[in-house]
């Protein structure tokens, strides 16, 4: 398993994304009791955006690169922006670098909330460490984000947000996070559960769309974005999309 974040950071996904982890957690912020934070799939937590791995593959300039310099209609865009480090006002340049979901969430969340933070990537789990050791009640983890929800779930707070964010290298990841999300839900039904797939993969993503309707899960948010037509099992955003 090769895949390096890096290639992809600030990418129209990841701004989506991110985007909406920023305001899942300030909806959650909003009552006082400490809140409980887990990242299945973190990666290294900040990026190069001049790096080599992210220079070769540019895909920053038509994520957060469109966004420099625009004015966000949105209260959640303006603040992911804040929050991610980005003045777009005062910018006509692409930043240098770009937060994972680790460092975008710690940004969002308040001293008193409880952090874990999975990734199985040696290197990245040890940049992780290092980027986020003065914060107080947070754990990094070397290890499978998996496992770790049977480890933390349910969290003594009873109320807080998961993100899993694989890379989707292995063919079986969409069903693997599909039983994933149903144990974990099972573990912890007030838990509040993002997950990110990929819509280029359609007749996977529409079956784990479909498997979840099927679970049982009374609240399910569908949030796509279609950046190309070709992206979407439709042929384009359609409301006349139908899940079996
Ligand atoms: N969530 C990050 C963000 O938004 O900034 C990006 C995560 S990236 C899409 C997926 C990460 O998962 C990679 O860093 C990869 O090394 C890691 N990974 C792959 N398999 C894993 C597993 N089973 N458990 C934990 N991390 C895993």
């Amino acid at each position: 398993m090769n895949y390096r974040h890096a290639f992809h950071a600030g990418n129209f996904a990841d701004v989506h994304k991110h985007a909406l982890l920023v305001a899942l957690i300030e909806r959650l912020t909003r009552k006082p009791k400490p809140l409980f934070f887990l990242d299945t799939h973190a990666g290294r937590g900040h990026y190069d955006l001049q790096s080599a791995d992210a220079r070769r593959s540019n895909e920053s300039h038509t994520g957060i690169g469109r966004l420099v310099g625009c004015a966000p209609a949105s209260e959640d865009i303006a603040r992911y922006l804040r929050l991610a480090g980005f003045d777009t006002a005062n910018s006509e340049h692409l930043p240098a670098s770009y937060p994972g979901s680790p460092l975008l969430a710690l940004a969002a969340l308040r001293d008193g909330d409880r952090v874990a933070l999975i990734e199985s990537h040696a290197e990245e789990a040890r940049v992780l460490r290092n980027e986020t050791r003065q914060r107080r009640h947070l754990s990094v983890i070397h290890g499978d984000g998996y496992a770790a929800l049977q480890t933390y779930l349910p969290p003594k707070e009873n109320r807080g947000l998961v993100l899993l964010d694989p890379p989707y290298e292995s063919a079986d990841e969409f069903e693997t996070l599909a039983s994933a999300l149903k144990t974990a839900i099972g573990r912890w039904p007030n838990g509040m559960y993002a997950a990110w797939y990929p819509i280029k993969a359609s007749r996977e993503a529409v079956r784990f769309l479909a498997s979840m309707q099927q679970s049982g899960i009374r609240k399910i948010l569908i949030a796509e974005l279609i950046a190309r037509p070709s992206d979407s099992p439709t042929g384009g955003w359609s409301e006349n999309r139908h899940l079996p």
